[in-house]
């Protein structure tokens, strides 16, 4: 038996909770329903209690079936007023059966308007460009051109596989920003390590850039978002090979302590100027170096990863000399100190 106090706790819960309750016997009849559960389902206490649950929710198919399935079950539901629920039913030992239900409505919504936002970012912008690059090769194949027809048509090609690299990085932005439910889960760092630096290779080849790995073993897990840390990762190799010059190396270090894990990307390229050092997070900031400006980018990569850390609790910055290479470092909680 519960204790007197354990009870009242209990009793507290089911009146005040903004989860749906109610309970039902063995043979299908409502014992209980609190506050919440009346109020989503609208209807009043005394009109359901002692009746038979799936006489008083007939006209609903869905919210009938958690009183009427035979075994433990969740399912979303349609509730009164356009809301919507999800609904868990669950047997206990004796055979009574409690339903729980959750209203879902805003948190819905707010998942098909992120859906929505980063559907049409991707769509909205990335087809109209391989149209318009797609025409521009066309163009060519009907005819001679003139050399400044030519000229134009090469613009056209660069300026849209520039905008079309920039979708990328501007739909994770965006994602990450519309505050998108992390992933919290446990994460060892050398994965995601070697699976940004695999992603990278062709292009590191392409800047006869080797990656090279040091992590230190073993390594206490982080908890986190897989995809979303090696966005980060991938960031700032790419930075570090892209702002290099070829065959300079880049090497990514990974290493904790009880508390922190650390990760740092070190290269010997171009380097960031005192003065630009703590714009470089900034939204589309992009160095007036030369070199900088002949290579395409958006200014949204270290956005992306320093908004990230951030949301998983942990901290980035930049260490770097001008003409001699840079060092960007991020921590994270690890997984036990959370
Ligand atoms: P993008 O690379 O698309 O311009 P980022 O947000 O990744 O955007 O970087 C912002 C700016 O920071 C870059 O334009 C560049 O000026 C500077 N930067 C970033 N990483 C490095 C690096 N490893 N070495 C030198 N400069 C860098």
């Amino acid at each position: 038996m519960l204790d007197q106090a354990t009870t009242q706790v209990h009793e507290h819960i089911f009146r005040t909770t903004s989860d749906g309750i109610i309970l039902v016997d063995e043979a299908g009849i409502v014992q209980r329903i609190n506050p919440a559960a009346a109020a989503m389902l609208a209807v009043t206490v005394d009109e359901v209690r002692h009746k038979l649950a799936k006489d008083v929710f007939y006209s609903d198919p869905g919210i009938k079936s958690l009183f009427t399935r035979d075994s433990e079950y969740t399912a979303q539901v349609r509730l009164p007023r356009r809301r919507f629920g999800l609904g868990i039913c669950l047997i206990t030992d004796d055979n009574r059966r409690l339903v729980i239900i959750q209203d879902i409505t805003e948190k819905r919504e707010l998942d098909s308007r992120r859906e929505s936002l980063s559907h049409s970012i991707a769509h909205d912008l990335r087809n109209p460009l391989s149209a318009i690059s797609g025409f521009a090769e066309l163009i060519g194949k009907f005819g001679e051109l003139s050399p400044q027809q030519q000229k134009f048509l090469t613009r056209i090609r660069q300026t849209s596989s520039k905008i079309h690299d920039m979708a990328k990085p501007l739909v994770d932005l965006a994602w990450i920003e519309a505050g998108m439910p992390l992933a919290h889960r446990p994460v060892q760092m050398s994965d995601i390590i070697d699976s940004a630096t695999r992603e990278l290779s062709f292009i590191a080849q392409g800047h006869k850039v080797t990656i090279a790995t040091s992590v230190q073993n073993p390594m206490p897990m982080v908890m986190g978002d897989p995809e979303r840390l090696k966005i980060v990762i991938y960031n700032l190799l790419h930075n570090a090979v892209i702002y290099s010059q070829e065959e300079q190396p880049v090497v990514i270090h990974a290493w904790s302590d009880e508390q922190e894990v650390f990760c740092s990307v070190a290269d010997r390229g171009i380097g960031i100027a005192d003065d630009e050092l703590d714009l470089v997070f900034d939204r589309m900031y992009r160095s007036r170096d030369e070199y900088v400006r002949e290579i395409p980018g958006g200014g949204l990569g270290l956005t992306t990863a320093k908004t990230i850390i951030e949301r998983h609790g942990g901290d980035i910055w930049a260490a770097s000399t001008l003409g001699e290479g840079s060092t960007f470092t991020f921590v994270m909680p690890t997984a036990q100190k959370q």
